[in-house]
């Protein structure tokens, strides 16, 4: 990963964003600006330095890991410690006049804002800055393709798994740890989120957890899980069924195997996000079950889970070479069950590629 290049390409946009020094907090962005995996770090830009503030448990991995930016082991929090580096050394920031120096207020507290303010004081102008950060990493270079298509190889092995141990009179939880633990003997350093396993009239609930209830006949198991592999996370969800499949289940099924299908094919670089999201909206429409899709229809998959863009309606995000979004229609029955496929689709120059495809037919155990 060239994390040399992303900060200079990032410090070359501070000043058009009206910004003297950004301070990076939100531990995916630091990570993906100059490597750092720990879990307590924070980055301060200015357009010509770049300097790294953690503390004392990180010393060996910091000096292992950081790239392109200098490296400050602090005995307080990493904030803390940037603040008062800051306050020390104004003419390093910025030359002359009141810096303007941005924050990432949408993952910072009140209290940390203000502390940061009353540290650096009034030659500072404390204020958010825009998402510089989430909007470079929605585009993803070679090696992070490689890394999101592996976990999403992973995350498919893992279906096989749960197809095994799947039946009648199982427990949603036995279902999901026996995922976990295939994950992690897999060589997953964690699930990307927590592994969504829900039968019959829980299966309604988009995002249900799994329970100690034993899985009954006649009706959907909506399994949803990802794993993070080298960093990067996958997100897969496949419905099977238990029993013999009612022509209502059979119908709701496919209805929602067909919107993803026109979905993830209208993927294309100049798409918007909003379009995507209104074609499978609109055949759901079509089959009468628009009112049951009661969520959008994806999101960006990355360093994070759940990160831009969001595949949504009115979303007017231009669709890139290089993101990687899911695809993830459902139809929710209240009281009855529901009903969700999603895949991760690559956006290419010539269109999409579905990373790690396998079938969506329906599968009853
Ligand atoms: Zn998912
Ligand atoms: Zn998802």
């Amino acid at each position: 990963m060239d994390h040399q290049a992303r900060l200079i390409s990032l410090q070359g946009v501070l000043n058009q964003n009206r910004l003297d020094a950004l301070l990076v907090s939100h531990l995916p962005n630091v990570r993906y600006l100059c490597g750092f995996t720990g879990s307590a770090g924070a980055l301060l830009l200015t357009e010509k330095a770049a300097v790294f503030f953690t503390d004392g448990r990180y010393t060996t991995q910091a000096r292992a890991e950081v790239r392109g930016a200098r490296v400050v082991i602090a005995r307080k929090a990493s904030l803390a410690a940037a603040a008062e580096w800051i306050a020390s050394r104004p003419g390093r920031v910025v030359s002359k006049g009141r810096c303007r120096l941005g924050v990432e207020g949408q993952y910072l507290s009140l209290e940390d804002c203000l502390q940061l303010a009353s540290t650096v004081g009034s030659d500072f102008r404390v204020r958010p800055a825009p998402a510089l950060v989430e909007e470079a990493r929605t585009i993803k270079d070679s090696e992070e393709i490689e890394r999101i298509r592996a976990a999403a190889v992973l995350a498919g092995s893992l279906f096989e798994r749960i197809l095994k141990v799947l039946r009648r009179g199982t427990t949603e939880a036995e279902v999901a740890a026996e995922v976990e633990y295939a994950a992690r003997t897999a060589g997953a350093e964690g699930m990307s989120f927590p592994t969504i396993i829900v039968s019959g009239e829980r299966s309604a609930l988009p995002h249900g957890r799994p329970g100690n209830n034993p899985i009954q006949s006649n009706g959907f198991v909506v399994c949803d899980f990802g794993v993070i592999l080298s960093g990067y996370c996958s997100d897969r969800t496949r419905t099977v069924y238990v029993g013999r499949p009612t022509r209502e289940a059979r119908r709701v099924y496919q209805a929602v195997r067909e919107a993803q299908q026109a979905a993830i094919e209208s993927v294309r670089p100049g798409r918007t996000a909003g379009e995507v999201d209104r074609v499978a909206r609109k055949v759901l429409q079509g089959h009468g079950l628009g009112k049951y899709f009661t969520h959008s229809t994806g999101h960006g998959v990355g360093l994070e889970i759940h990160e831009a863009p969001r595949i949504a309606a009115g979303q007017s995000e231009v669709l890139q070479s290089g993101m990687v979004i899911t695809v993830e229609p459902g139809v929710y029955l209240p009281g009855k069950w529901g009903v969700r496929i999603e895949d991760m689709v690559l956006v290419t120059e010539q269109g999409r590629e579905v990373l790690a495809p396998s079938s969506t037919e329906l599968i009853a155990v």
